[in-house]
């Protein structure tokens, strides 16, 4: 029997074409999705159901189409889908991938991949790309795992992959874990499983709330938090090294701690914020102390997003705690 993949394309590099295909002056999304799978050789034995579902570059996806992204997923899935694959812009994927990570609570793979070269360009990387995600979505092997990432031969966890080079066709990378494995002769090849899995329970449309992220810097006197004072639900803050932040900003982090859940997590992109070894001004446990919530592992904007996720569910400050300590690993 064929497997079937419901396969949706959302625009990104992968889609567009440059300039005068497109009469615009710079690369744009172009392609339909019926096209970027036409391009694909190997595919036999896979039924591909191909969905249009936005075409945009990925920095204007917003968190709501992701939420409806998910819903058509579900819906899919319940049709008889064996899995899915998200075709995108790679600007974005670390975030989408990891949202449909939350929201996607079934065995079936999740599959989000992209190209870094437009389909015009010498080497283009996207049919090798959609191939290795198609076939890493239809594989029983990847059941159980959540919404992966495809990439460069391939196969990162959501919750650890991250967008780390502006212009290398690898430039998908796990820092903290490594990949969880690789499509070899087009057949996905499991080395490692995270050590656990975590999804929110929450209805789609997602309800509309505001999440900031802030990231903190030398010589930050609180300025920009000050200002963020009243206008989020919820923020994260990508502090410095372990979770430490400076002394100067600690009075509107207590203020805003006070008002909305604060979460800090690390701006260096790979290792957990600790929790108890540094007692200066604007160390972890001052943060702590004044309620700031740990994001651990958990990169800050992935945080966000799970903080986001949480507050559209209508999650309690006791929830919201709880499920932090569980992602931050
Ligand atoms: N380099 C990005 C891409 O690979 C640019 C555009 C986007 O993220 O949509 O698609």
């Amino acid at each position: 029997m064929r497997v079937r993949v419901a396969v949706f394309t959302l625009g990104g590099t992968i889609a567009m074409a440059p300039g005068p295909a497109s009469g615009a002056p710079g690369a744009v999304p172009a392609l339909t999705g019926q096209q970027l799978l036409d391009a694909v050789p190997g595919l036999d034995g896979i039924d591909a159901e191909v969905h249009e579902f936005r075409q945009l570059p990925s920095a204007s996806l917003t968190i709501a189409d992701i939420g409806e992204l998910a819903a058509a997923i579900g819906e899919r899935i319940a049709a008889g889908a064996a899995g899915a694959v998200v075709i995108q812009g790679t600007d974005t994927i670390e975030e989408t991938a990891f949202l449909l990570d939350l929201l996607h609570a079934g065995p079936e793979p999740v599959v989000v991949t992209g190209a870094m070269r437009t389909p015009a360009a010498a080497g283009a990387d996207g049919p090798a790309n959609i191939l290795a995600a198609v076939r890493a979505a239809a594989s029983p092997v990847l059941r159980d795992l959540g919404a992966l990432v495809v990439f460069g031969e391939e196969i990162h966890a959501a919750r650890f992959v991250r967008k780390a080079d502006t212009t290398s066709v690898t430039a998908f990378a796990s820092p903290v874990a490594g990949p969880l494995g690789r499509v070899v002769e087009g057949e996905p090849r499991l080395l490692t499983r995270p050590a656990t899995r975590f999804t929110v329970p929450v209805t789609t449309p997602l309800r509309p709330v505001r999440t900031g992220l802030v990231a903190l810097a030398l010589g930050d006197d609180g300025e920009l938090l000050r200002a963020a004072a009243g206008r989020f639900d919820g923020l994260v803050v990508a502090a410095l090294g372990a979770g430490h932040v400076p002394a100067a900003t600690m009075p509107a982090l207590a203020a805003l701690a006070g008002q909305v859940p604060v979460v800090f997590g690390s701006r260096t992109g790979r290792g957990w914020v600790l929790s108890g070894v540094y007692g200066f001004a604007g160390s972890e446990r001052d943060l702590l102390g004044v309620g700031l919530i740990s994001a651990g592992v958990l990169e800050p904007v992935k945080a966000r997003l799970l903080l986001h996720v949480l507050l559209a569910a209508g999650a309690s400050r006791a929830e919201i705690d709880a499920a932090f300590r569980t992602a931050a690993g």
